[in-house]
C-alpha cells in the first residue's frame, strides 16, 4: 500500500526542536501539499521518511515499512531533495545511468525518464553546470527512475521559471492521477493552492492544520 505515514517524530539538533510531534499520513492518487515557513521542519521530516535523518521519536513508514527496510527503495519512493544530490563531473544521462545500474534498472528506462522530465538534448550536459531548474528536472529524472508509487519533492518549484512551473504542476498532477501518493513541500501557500488536493499546514515542527483544499476554500 502505498501510503505514508508519520507519527509523532520528534527531533532536536542541540536546544531547537526541529520535529515536535510531527503527525500526518499522504495518501495515494492526490498531490499532499506540506506547507509552512522555513525551519518548520518540512525537509527535516522528509530526510527521517527518506531515512536520510533519524528521529529521536517517533516513526515513518512508506507502505507499512521503515525505508531502510524497503529492498530496491528506488522502486518504491522517489524523492527530490536539495535539487537532487548530483554527480557534477557525468552528464545527466550518465548520472542516471549509473543511478539506474546501482538499483538494477534498465539504460532503456533512463531513457523515457529523460524524455518525461523534459531534459531533452541537455542530458548529454555535465549536470554540474546545470541551471536550479535544470537539477530540477534531473531530480524529477531521477526519482521517476524506478517507478515509484510514493514520491517526495521538498520545493519542486524552486529555481524554475514560470513556464518550468507550469510544466511541474501538470506532471505532479498527473503522477498523482496515475494513483501516486505525492508529497511536496513549499514555503509558499500560493504554490500549493493551485497544486496540491490536500494540505498539511506545519509550524515549529507540528501540524497546525491537516485539511482537504477543497473545504479550505469553502471555510474562507
Ligand atoms: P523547513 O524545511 O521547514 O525549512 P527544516 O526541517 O530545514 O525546516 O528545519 C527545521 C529546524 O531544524 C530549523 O530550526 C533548522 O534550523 C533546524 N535544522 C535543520 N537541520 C539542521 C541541522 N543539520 N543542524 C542544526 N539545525 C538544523
Ligand atoms: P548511499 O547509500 O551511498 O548514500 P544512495 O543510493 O542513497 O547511496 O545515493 C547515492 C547518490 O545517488 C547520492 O549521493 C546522490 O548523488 C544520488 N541520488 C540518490 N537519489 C537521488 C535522487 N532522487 N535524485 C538525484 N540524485 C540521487
Amino acid at each position: 500500500e502505498a501510503t505514508i505515514e508519520v507519527s509523532d517524530l520528534r527531533k532536536r539538533f542541540g536546544s531547537t526542536a526541529a520535529l515536535d510531534g510531527m503527525t500526518f499520513t499522504v495518501t495515494p492518487g492526490r498531490i499532499t501539499g506540506f506547507v509552512g515557513p522555513n525551519g518548520a521542519g518540512k525537509s527535516t521530516t522528509m530526510r527521517v521518511i527518506l531515512g536520510l535523518d533519524s528521529a529521536d521519536e517517533g516513526t515513518a513508514l512508506i507502505g507499512g515499512l521503515r525505508y531502510q527496510a524497503l529492498r530496491n527503495p528506488l522502486s518504491h519512493v522517489g524523492s527530490l531533495l536539495d535539487a537532487g544530490a548530483l554527480q557534477p563531473s557525468r552528464s545527466a544521462r550518465g548520472h542516471l545511468l549509473w543511478l539506474a545500474h546501482s538499483q538494477g534498472l534498465s539504460a532503456r528506462r533512463v531513457d523515457e525518464v529523460v524524455e518525461y522530465a523534459g531534459l531533452g538534448t541537455a542530458a548529454r550536459r555535465k549536470a554540474g553546470g546545470f541551471s536550479l531548474g535544470m537539477r530540477q528536472r534531473l531530480g524529477i529524472a531521477a526519482a521517476l527512475l524506478g517507478d515509484p508509487p510514493v514520491l517526495i519533492m521538498d520545493e519542486p518549484f524552486n529555481g524554475m521559471d514560470p513556464e518550468g512551473i507550469v510544466w511541474m504542476r501538470g506532471l505532479l498532477r498527473s503522477l498523482a492521477a496515475e494513483g501516486r501518493a505525492v508529497l511536496v513541500s513549499s514555503h509558499l501557500m500560493s504554490e500549493l493552492q493551485d497544486t496540491a488536493q490536500h494540505l498539511v499546514v506545519v509550524g515549529r515542527g507540528r501540524v497546525i492544520a491537516d485539511t482537504s483544499v477543497a473545504d479550505l476554500i469553502a471555510a474562507a
